[in-house]
């Protein structure tokens, strides 16, 4: 790997040298058929990964993008959604919804915990919401939302199912194809950046439609946006020759390749791989005295809060591990300094944890505390390596 530092944040994730190398592959016209075919073989590889038969959309932007272009595109101002928050990036869609002029109701739960899902019913049965918008692992708590349960409560109500997949698209399974209960029972948007579970740099906005949802844009008669109005991207999408707007081409590149790597490992197998990374990561980092703030049940595969034992310096234990050539992140809002962040989601490997298990403990001990390396790197390996099909 040509990467000098270990990036283990909540995304960007590390980048592996095949993706760099397409990156770095000659920049061609936009409506170059070569380019042309690259871009379609990477909205298709999109396509499989979520099992859509709707729309898909790949263009240049940041998640945020891809949350602003699912919402537009679905609700129109006046209607109402109930935004269910499990941390920072669910309140975004908060800001989002006041932003376009759409009625904003918010669940939001205790940070480090799962809304609970009878509340939701609560709140669905008072009102008519055309959506529900749900962050599928949020990034500032390391909270997982439970699908299984939230969907099919969703739909029994009618409104739409919007997904912000930013920190669990291609680890933790959004299948567009699945049914939660009745066969109409689907998860109808889904949507995502390319620089966390994807292990693509950032810079990529993806989003997926169904039918359902396509058909909440054709009842919208003027979307708010031009950039993200899904009508100005479906010909392109459809046609990659086309033009509406200059897509950056060699991220494009760099996508498909990240795209081919997703596919060729496997989804079953990235869930698995991703789901074991988590409960491995926490438990080494209990050996510590690290508590994860998420308790195991609700917590995210792809990335984990770990709260501080009494009296740990965060700018000192951070820079520590920089040094070391390992980056986390800290906490966010009432968290910062009490806690930090650690991505294990993408191209991200067991080899690269393990060190990291072992950075973080003699981190530890040069800042006065008493742990044991070897003992939680042992308990590292024992859940991390996952039997892959
Ligand atoms: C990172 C993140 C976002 C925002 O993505 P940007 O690429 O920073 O715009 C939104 N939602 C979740 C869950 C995220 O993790």
């Amino acid at each position: 790997m040509r990467n000098e530092e270990m990036l283990l944040i909540p995304g960007p994730t590390p980048v592996v040298d095949s993706i760099y190398d397409a990156l770095a592959s000659e920049t061609r016209s936009h409506t170059d058929a070569r380019f042309a075919a690259i871009y379609r073989s990477a909205i298709d590889k999109t396509r499989t990964m979520l099992k859509t038969d709707g729309e898909v959309f790949v263009i240049a932007g940041s998640g945020t993008v891809a949350m602003e272009m699912a919402l537009v595109n679905t609700v129109a101002a006046g209607e109402k959604i109930l935004v269910i928050s499990q941390g920072y990036f669910g309140d975004r869609f908060i800001k989002l919804g006041e932003a376009f002029g759409i009625e904003v109701d918010v669940l939001q739960s205790e940070w480090g915990k799962q809304v609970n899902p009878d509340d939701v019913e609560q709140r669905l049965v008072k009102g008519k919401f055309k959506a529900v918008t749900i962050t599928h692992a949020d990034t500032s708590t390391g909270v997982a939302a439970n699908l299984d349960v939230l969907v099919p409560i969703i739909k029994k109500h009618g409104a739409l199912v919007i997904l912000d997949g930013v920190c669990a698209t291609a680890a933790m399974e959004e299948d567009m194809s699945r049914t939660y209960g009745d066969s109409h029972h689907k998860i109808d948007v889904v949507l995502t950046g390319s620089q966390k579970a994807i292990g693509v740099p950032p810079g990529l906005a993806i989003v997926a439609f169904n039918k359902t949802a396509l058909d909440a844009r054709a009842k919208i008669e003027r979307v708010p946006a031009y950039y993200c109005d899904i009508y100005n991207w479906i010909p392109i999408m459809n046609d990659p020759q086309k033009y509406f707007a200059t897509p950056p081409v060699n991220l494009i590149y760099a996508y498909d390749e990240g795209m081919r790597l997703v596919l060729d490992e496997g989804m079953e197998n990235r869930y698995k791989r991703h789901e074991a990374f988590g409960k491995a990561v926490r438990a080494a980092l209990a050996v510590y005295g690290m508590t994860a703030l998420a308790k195991e049940d609700a917590a995210a595969a792809t990335l984990s809060c770990i709260l501080y034992p009494e009296g740990m310096d965060d700018a000192a234990f951070r820079a520590s591990l920089a040094e070391k050539g390992l980056i986390v992140a800290g906490a966010l809002a009432h968290l910062a300094g009490k806690a930090f962040r650690i991505g294990h989601m993408g191209n991200t490997t067991e080899e690269m944890l393990e060190k990291a298990v072992l950075m973080i403990g003699d981190a530890m001990n040069e800042l006065g505390y008493s742990v044991d390396p070897a003992k939680a790197v042992d308990c590292f390996k024992e859940l991390a390596y996952v039997q892959v099909t």
